[in-house]
């Protein structure tokens, strides 16, 4: 199938506008009769669902959680992104489109990026109109700070907590139509295979994660929104659900799966402290804005890092990067610190950190605050306390959180970090419509490949899943419901409904009669191991080749091996993981064939064959300006589709920060 990426015609600034004024739509009697399927509940979800329903349409919204405020949404720390200019510091839609584009390294759809800039303000005003408590400046404006990748300051945040906040927003808009009779929710329900008729999406078959009874729902339409699988690697930042199933089983229906091998991995993560650990711990971004990262100048220091003298000390990214300094995009800062690691400078007890201190951010907030309070010729003493005053109001519940998992205060110690695996950029591929190459099935949020090319800068997930529920779906879906309105819903009794279900029966009855040796974690951490040493920071073809060996091994001894006490007819949460751990090994074999075709470095995606003298990321536009878009065939065989990337309002350049 050829990829039509339906971008609307007319200059970029328009496109979006021109499409709403021209897109067709349903008038409220019609709407009501359309039933929808969303799956998810995260920020992605949640909107769309809340949306949709206040429109009219009759909603169905599947999570696997017990409750829809429990999507990873919640764990979002840092802030969102949005093209306000309350700072006066020169922001703009273009800005802001021109950040994200130069942030993905040229890797993303112009078109999408700027509709993403353009929509970003009205997020906002949606937020706080549900009551988001944003922070606020003494007089009450909304507050900004900068995140990486930018010199201005766009980013809305409420604390270390702003994921929380917008979605306890998005649910209640989300619960409001649930009051309204709009939407359903279908709560520990999780979606095990879509059901297509005549080539559309009509349709799912859930497991009730609570009694293991196989569901069959009819939509008119079906809206994955199921997430970020960066848990493919094992060890990450995501919810320990997230999961990429939902998004696997539409691969295998026709939707391709777009710039897979496109991971991101962030710089300010807890590092890993041992071999028994199942989660790793993220360090929001926005401690950069204070933050300054550095080694010791001596290779092998031991020495706590508050005993180690100024001039002792590499503030390498300062050093490297004196225009962004600390706030290099991640993919960057991820990669200068493995380098400063790799090469010896490494801190703590593994070496594979390295120090975030807030010693002279508390030194400057100190003698501000003691000029407030008119203190004339304050002690460090008194600076200080008056520094870690603001420090704490800033982050204290991101400091609390360090000082619990590493038994360190790191109000008195400089934190220990290290890179970790974060967030995908890859997912379904989707068109300016949010469709999927399967008609009526829509990917939202960060389960689609989105609008951040090959890495994507701080603060701009939650400000994308909320454009697309928010803003975006309400316009495109219309504009196909609206063929719709003279088709009957299909009884579930139809034969797709039937053979899809007897399938997704087969497949749990198969797993659950293997009874092998090993646990479901046990084959999860081996192919963890294998797609982080082979397909993580940095990327070569020899290993890329032997991962792809590797997986298909692991593929084949986890249908021989694994091993699922309990039955499919109770609550099994290890059925479940079994379930997702199998598609999580096919993921990670596309992974590395992505990874293994792309002979470039593009944002994230960093080939050690690519790269310039010192050491940044060597884009290929000539062969690679495309996004990768692949069509499953069979288990271990896929077709590559290209969609070629064209730029009219920005010309890709190398990317610099210095
Ligand atoms: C620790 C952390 C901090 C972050 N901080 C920030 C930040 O400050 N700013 C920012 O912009 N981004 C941040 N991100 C990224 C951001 O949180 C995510 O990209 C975003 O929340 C994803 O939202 P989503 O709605 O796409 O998916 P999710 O929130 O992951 O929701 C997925 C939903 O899909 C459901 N689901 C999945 N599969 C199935 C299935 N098979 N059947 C039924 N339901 C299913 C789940 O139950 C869930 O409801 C952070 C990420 C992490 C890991």
């Amino acid at each position: 199938m050829a990829l039509d990426s339906k971008i609307p015609a007319g200059p970029l600034e328009n496109k979006w506008s021109e499409y709403k004024e021209h897109c067709k739509l349903i008038n409220p009697a019609n709407k009501r009769k359309l039933e929808i399927i969303v799956i998810g509940t995260g920020l992605a979800g949640a909107s769309a669902a809340a949306s949709l329903g206040e429109m009219g349409y009759k909603v169905k919204s599947f999570c696997f959680q017990d409750s829809p405020r429990r999507a990873h949404s919640i764990a979002a720390q840092g802030g969102i992104n949005a093209a306000k200019n309350y700072q006066n510091d020169g922001d703009s839609v273009y800005r802001l489109f021109y950040d994200t584009l130069k942030g993905g390294d040229y890797r993303s759809r112009e078109s999408n990026v700027w509709r993403l800039a353009e929509v970003s303000a009205s997020i906002i005003d949606q937020c706080v109109a549900q009551g988001v408590p944003f922070a606020r400046e003494y007089g009450g404006l909304l507050s900004n700070r900068s995140f990486g990748g930018v010199q201005v300051q766009r980013t809305f945040y409420a604390a270390g907590q702003t994921g929380q906040q917008l979605l306890l927003g998005a649910y209640s808009a989300l619960e409001r139509q649930v009051a309204l009779g709009t939407v359903t929710v279908y709560d520990r329900h999780e979606m095990l295979d879509i059901v297509k008729i005549d080539g559309k999406a009509r349709g799912i078959i859930a497991r009730n994660l609570i009694t293991g009874e196989l569901e069959r729902h009819f939509g008119f339409a079906v809206l994955i929104c199921s997430g970020g699988y960066g848990n493919v690697y094992y060890l990450s930042t995501n919810a320990m659900g997230s999961n990429v199933t939902a998004a696997w089983k539409a691969h295998k229906q026709g939707a391709y799966f777009a710039n897979a091998c496109m991971t991101q991995i962030h710089p300010t993560c807890i590092p890993v402290s041992g071999d028994h650990q199942s989660k790793l711990t993220l360090m929001s971004e926005s401690l950069r804005n204070d933050g300054r990262i550095w080694v010791p100048k001596q290779k092998g220091d031991t020495r706590k890092g508050n005993q180690i003298p100024e001039d002792e000390r590499d503030y390498y990214l300062e050093r490297r990067y004196p225009a962004f300094g600390n706030l290099v995009p991640r993919d960057v800062a991820s990669r200068a610190a493995k380098e400063r690691c790799d090469a010896g400078y490494g801190v703590g007890t593994s070496k594979q950190a390295v120090f975030l201190d807030f010693r002279e951010a508390i030194n400057r907030y100190g003698k501000v605050e003691c000029g407030k309070h008119g203190i004339e010729n304050p002690s460090e003493e008194v600076i200080r306390e008056h520094g870690l005053a603001v420090i704490k109001e800033k982050y204290g519940n991101l400091f609390d959180m360090y000082a619990k998992i590493t038994g360190e205060d790191p109000y008195q110690v400089p934190m220990r970090i290290y890179p970790a695996v974060h967030y995908v950029m890859g997912g379904l591929w989707v068109d300016y419509e949010l469709m999927t190459s399967v008609e009526g099935l829509y990917c939202l949020g960060e389960a689609n490949f989105s609008d951040h090319g090959a890495n994507r800068l701080g603060a701009s997930a939650l400000m994308q899943g909320l454009a697309d529920g928010y803003f975006v779906i309400p316009y495109t879906l219309g504009n196909y419901l609206a063929n719709e309105i003279y088709n009957k819903p299909t009884s579930t009794d139809h034969p797709a409904f039937a053979e899809a279900e007897k399938n997704v029966a087969d497949r749990i009855s198969k797993l659950m009669d293997i009874k092998g040796k090993h646990s479901v974690d046990y084959f999860h951490k081996k192919l963890g191991k294998i797609m982080w040493e082979k397909c993580g920071m940095s990327r070569n073809e020899e290993g890329l080749k032997e991962a792809i060996e590797e997986i298909r091994t692991l593929r084949n001894e986890y249908w021989n091996n694994v091993r699922i006490p309990g039955t499919d007819k109770e609550f099994n949460p290890e059925l479940d993981k079994a379930g997702r751990v199998a598609d999580f090994i096919e993921l990670g074999e596309l992974m590395c064939i992505d990874a293994l075709n792309r002979k470039e470095s593009c944002g994230a995606h960093f080939r050690e064959d690519s790269q310039t003298p010192d050491g940044e990321a060597l884009r290929n536009d000539e062969e690679y300006m495309y996004v990768s878009a692949w069509e499953f065939k069979e288990a271990g065989d896929w077709q590559l589709h290209k969609e070629e990337l064209n730029y009219t309002k920005l010309m890709p350049t190398q990317r610099n920060y210095k």
